[in-house]
């Protein structure tokens, strides 16, 4: 594969940007050779500045439900566009996009927006902590909440750990009011809460954890945690910047019909362009300004351009059979490479949710906490990962990320993938 372009730009952006790259996983630091630019994307398609084409399972990190460059999307962004970019004053485009939203999500009760998933939980969590005026936040290991100080924290051993930063530049008095406890694992939770008897401002999860591998969680878990926060008037925090929107329209929420009191929201809520999204009920929003003392704010917040984008990519995925058929295409692609690793007994797995899917260098039957990840084991990811892009597919790389399906990868484009994989796999494997 020719990519001496990219590694041309690479090489000036190594001038340019930490890395070279404006965001650290992008750096292809866990795999072999570099990052690749990329040119333009159309449909389930990718090519980067050297032509080579690939189908796309990153879909840039999720947002794009529709695959890129989706007409009614582009449309949507241009009709904005041609009366201006931003005014820092309210504009229609924010309002329908919240009346599409809230008319059709029954687990919240009023939105606000904001430019990216980080904002959204740090906003979330402020919100929690002003409406209980409590301190600290339980959060569980392997759970990614965005670049938020006191949420850069990861488990020492042992149960309910006190934080300790995983990054630098962030003060131990930050990540001292994080508990830190493992997916799964109940017995940590009550010891947590009876640590802190009055000052848990809020638990917060990623209903499907779907950044350090899939840890599906089970019902009754999540379900413990509702109970444990109602027990203890403490928020339950669900951040849904990647399940929201993604595994049906009213996210981790409706499909385990569970009632968190804060979502947040980040990527497909903006249809590809920069947006986040936190909601809860009216009573809780009326802690935030200028209604009540939580103070949140955002220059480009609700950005009529990003507005538009979202409300296009959101309109569709209201329309009949939308998520039904994206699981079910997915369930094939899933199936088919699963029945293949079986067959010839390579350790190796999908999980699936939905739309998402992830590759497990393992047998196990389920992997629900971070540390069931056999680390030694994403040796075998860079190899496959290699493989994939010489032979036109694009995942994000790390096997630590998970792939998703769009509404654009057609029953032959996923055939095509199928394929690839299976061989990468035999690649890996023999
Ligand atoms: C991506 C992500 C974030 C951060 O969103 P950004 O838009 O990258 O700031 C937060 N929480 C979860 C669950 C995410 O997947």
């Amino acid at each position: 594969m020719d990519t001496h372009q990219s590694a041309n730009l690479y090489t000036e952006a190594l001038d340019y940007f930490p890395g070279g790259v404006n965001s650290p996983v992008r750096a292809f630091r866990s795999v072999f050779g570099q990052p690749l630019f990329i040119e333009k994307g159309d449909g389930c398609r990718i090519w980067d500045v050297d032509g080579n084409e690939f189908i796309d399972f990153c879909c840039s990190w999720g947002p794009l439900i529709l695959g890129h460059n989706h007409p009614h999307v582009r449309e949507n962004i241009l009709t904005a566009l041609e009366k201006g970019t931003s005014f820092g004053a309210p504009t229609k485009y924010g309002n329908d996009l919240a009346a599409m939203i809230l008319k059709n999500h029954r687990f919240i009760e009023k939105i606000r927006f904001v430019s990216s998933g980080t904002e959204a939980v740090m906003s979330g969590v402020r919100l929690a902590r002003g409406a209980t005026n409590r301190k600290k936040v339980i959060k569980f290991e392997g759970c990614y909440h965005g670049h938020v100080d006191h949420l850069l924290v990861k488990a020492g051993s042992g149960l309910a750990t006190f934080g300790v930063s995983s990054s630098a530049g962030v003060p131990d008095s930050f990540a001292q009011e994080t508990i830190v406890i493992p997916l799964n694992d109940r017995a940590a939770l009550a010891k947590a809460f009876e640590q802190h008897p009055d000052d848990i401002a809020a638990v917060i999860v990623e209903p499907i954890p779907a950044n350090n591998g899939l840890l599906l969680q089970d019902r009754s878990f999540l379900e413990c945690l509702r109970l444990k926060c109602h027990q203890n008037n403490s928020l339950l925090i669900f951040d849904e910047v990647i399940s929201g929107f993604r595994v049906g329209f009213e996210g981790a929420a409706g499909y385990y019909d569970i009632q968190p009191d804060i979502i947040t929201f980040g990527k497909i809520i903006g249809g590809g362009m920069p947006v986040g999204a936190y909601g809860a009920s009216k009573e809780i929003m009326s802690h935030i300004a200028p209604d009540g003392p939580v103070y949140q704010a955002g220059t480009l917040s609700a950005n009529p351009v990003a507005m538009a984008a979202g409300a296009a990519q959101l309109s569709i995925c209201l329309q009949d059979g939308f998520y039904e058929q994206l699981e079910n295409k997915t369930r094939s692609l899933v199936d088919r490479i699963n029945q293949f690793a079986k067959q010839n007994d390579y350790p190796v797995q999908l999980f699936q949710m939905a739309s998402i899917f992830w590759f497990a260098f393992s047998k196990a039957e389920r992997i629900q906490a971070a540390s069931e990840i056999e680390a030694e084991k994403m040796s075998f990811f860079k190899t496959f990962h290699k493989y994939l892009l010489e032979n036109g597919v694009y995942v994000g790389p790390s096997g630590y990320e998970v792939c998703f399906v769009s509404q654009a990868h057609t029953e032959a484009d996923l055939e095509q993938a199928g394929t690839v994989i299976c061989n990468a796999l035999k690649a890996v494997f023999e």
